[in-house]
């Protein structure tokens, strides 16, 4: 029982660090790689742009800018977003 419980505990410690690595490299990679990135032939690269845009972008700059827990402060600010 206590080696399921270090196992679990390893295996949460292993994940959160390549989240919290990967959130860093590719979400919110420099602009210049992300840039590189969106020109790319390559469409892994392409996808990896399109999770740096909605993340970076969207999440961080256009939406959420007062709470975490609220996207838009008003109907407007969403509709602006839609357009
Ligand atoms: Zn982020």
């Amino acid at each position: 029982m206590i080696l399921n419980i270090v196992f679990f505990l390893m295996g949460y410690a292993v994940a959160t660090l390549w989240e919290h690595y990967l959130h860093k490299q590719i979400l919110h990679a420099p602009t210049k790689r992300a840039n590189r990135w969106k020109e790319s032939s390559f469409s892994f690269y392409r996808f990896l742009y399109k999770g740096y845009y909605s993340h970076h972008v969207v999440h961080h700059k256009l939406t959420f800018q007062q709470h975490y827990h609220l996207q838009f402060n008003s109907q407007k600010e969403q509709e602006k977003l839609d357009k």
